[in-house]
């Protein structure tokens, strides 16, 4: 396995891949790796001749300093993790690598900005649009990878892709849960056990949201009856949105075989958990 710290080096290692003609898939992470990133790793491996990781804690898509400061930060662990993973290629850039100044480039994504992570989240999706534009440019992969547990970051990424052009296929990965259902995330490590077990009724929740939508329960009851119920539990329940899974507009009614999205977002103590469900086709009961 390959790490580079530097552009110079990554790109004339990368263009002698693409000259022999290798498919190259990129799995942009910010480290502390555990299962869900493996989904994407073993789905790129797959399809891929060469797989690059990059692990980069991006700055500019916190807009909480102190989330940003606690964020898990496991190198070594990190890199055995990729190794023993059979990545290829680790790509683990600087803050001055990547923002040689403050950018001053803002980006716009319309309504499916201004909802859930966006509306809670300002400057959020600018970061990430940033820093994956950059990662696209830098290593121009033909496959990347992103996980469904981050919904709304995969579709902003996927207009970002439409309207600069990036030469590059996208693919979102089902999420990755414990056995218990809490969907695997870097943040968890910040959960003691007890909230960990206690974290996991958000899934439960998803779940008993979406057979109440098949059911046909009015879109906004299931809503604020499961935050209520979140909250009741302990969480601090941000937003709790049944949502088109394209447009991620919220629906105050489902009609017949539309993807519906239920994404969720709730503090346990200071730690954030976002976590979604889609159901694929919801009946015609919308009322
Ligand atoms: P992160 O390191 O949290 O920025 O995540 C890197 C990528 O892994 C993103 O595309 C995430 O959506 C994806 N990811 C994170 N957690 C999971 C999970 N539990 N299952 C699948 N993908 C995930």
């Amino acid at each position: 396995m390959k790490v580079f710290r530097d552009i110079d080096p990554l790109q004339k290692y990368l263009s002698e891949c693409k000259c022999s003609r290798q498919k190259i898939g990129l799995v942009p992470t910010m480290g502390a790796l555990h299962a869900g990133h493996l989904s994407l790793l073993r789905t790129s491996l797959k399809e891929n001749d060469l797989t690059v990781c990059s692990i980069y804690v991006n700055p500019t898509q916190f807009n909480n300093s102190s989330d940003f400061q606690l964020y898990p930060r496991q190198e070594k662990q990190d890199l055995d993790f990729l190794e023993e993973t059979g990545c290829d290629v680790v790509f683990i850039p600087s803050d001055d690598l990547m923002y040689q100044e403050k950018p001053k480039v803002i980006f716009g994504f319309g309504l499916l900005e201004e909802v859930m992570e966006g509306k809670f989240r300002p400057g959020h999706f600018n970061g990430v649009a940033l820093v994956v534009s950059k990662l696209l440019h830098l290593i121009d992969p033909d496959h990347a990878y992103f996980g469904q547990k981050d919904l709304q970051q995969y579709l902003i990424i996927r207009q970002l892709v439409v309207d600069l052009g990036f030469s590059v296929t996208l693919h979102c990965v089902p999420i990755e849960r414990g056995a218990d259902g809490l969907a695997l995330s870097s943040r968890n490590l910040r959960l003691t056990e007890a909230e960990k077990k206690l974290a996991a009724n958000i899934y439960r929740h998803l779940i008993v949201a979406s057979e109440r939508l098949v059911a046909g329960a009015s879109p906004e009851k299931i809503c604020a009856e499961s935050a209520e119920a979140l909250d009741d539990l302990g969480f601090r329940t941000e937003y709790f949105v049944i949502a088109d899974a394209e447009s991620l507009q919220p629906l105050s009614n489902v009609s017949e075989g539309k993807r519906v999205a239920i994404c969720v977002a709730a503090y346990l103590g200071d730690v954030r958990l976002i976590d979604n469900v889609i159901v694929q086709e919801v009946g015609s009961h919308a009322n």
